[in-house]
């Protein structure tokens, strides 16, 4: 079988992460979500966890070099053998071309880079209808999954209420930093040839199918 090495790219309210999930459970890949694979490697005082710990104590940025050794020590692992998903790295085309460089080092290479998009419009629809609860943090969407009862929570009573993330000109903000850091990225892994894009407006369902379809088929023309 061959190996799926991925980097998910989505904006925000896409459902990335939905698939993300879907994507480890289907075909048993370790996801690597990079803020999350930094502090692990500073919680375990690992050499590389203790030089990103460095910088980030000063309250610096963690140079794209050292992220860049942090991602694939943990992609060079027995976990990783098959595959992998990433997200949240690489966030710039210097960190995507160390990245390219760092997997050929390792006689491996990207599958696919898979983007969830969804137009501005959409992601502002989706994001500002979310309500949370203030109680337990359930979450509702006044739209999609509205609770039986306005403005409070089926299951406790408490009162429901916007996350200052989802207010439309919060999202706005997020969706223009988004299209920044994002549109080098994508023309860079579009002129190799391995982006693969996904309407992230489908339902979930038909948005896995749609990625598992294309993933056979890159393995199909694989092994050919
Ligand atoms: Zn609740």
């Amino acid at each position: 079988m061959s190996e799926l090495n991925l980097i998910l790219l989505g904006p925000p309210g896409a459902g990335k992460g939905t698939q993300a999930a879907r994507l480890r459970d289907d075909f048993d890949l370790p996801y690597y979500a990079t803020g999350d694979i930094l502090r692990a490697a500073v919680k375990e005082e690992s050499e590389l966890g203790e030089e990103a710990k460095s910088y980030m104590d000063k309250g610096d940025l963690v140079p794209d070099d050292l992220i860049c050794r942090v991602v694939v020590e943990r992609v060079d692992s027995e976990e990783a053998r098959d595959g992998f998903i990433l997200d949240g790295f690489p966030r710039t085309e210097p960190q995507a071309e160390a990245l390219d460089q760092a997997l050929s080092g390792l006689g491996r290479r990207l599958t696919a880079t898979l983007l969830i998009d969804a137009s501005d419009d959409e992601v502002i629809r989706r994001l500002s209808g979310r309500r949370v609860c203030k109680d337990k943090g359930h979450t509702y969407h006044v739209e999609f999954d509205p609770p039986k009862n306005e403005g409070f929570c089926d299951q406790d009573g408490s009162a429901l209420q916007q996350r200052d993330d989802d207010e439309p000109e919060t999202i706005k903000h997020r969706l223009e930093v988004f299209h920044k850091q994002t549109k080098p990225l994508v023309e860079h892994y579009e002129q190799e040839g391995l982006l693969r894009r996904f309407d992230g407006t489908r339902s979930p369902d038909e948005v896995n199918g749609h990625i598992r379809a294309t993933l056979a088929t890159l393995r199909l023309e694989e092994e050919l």
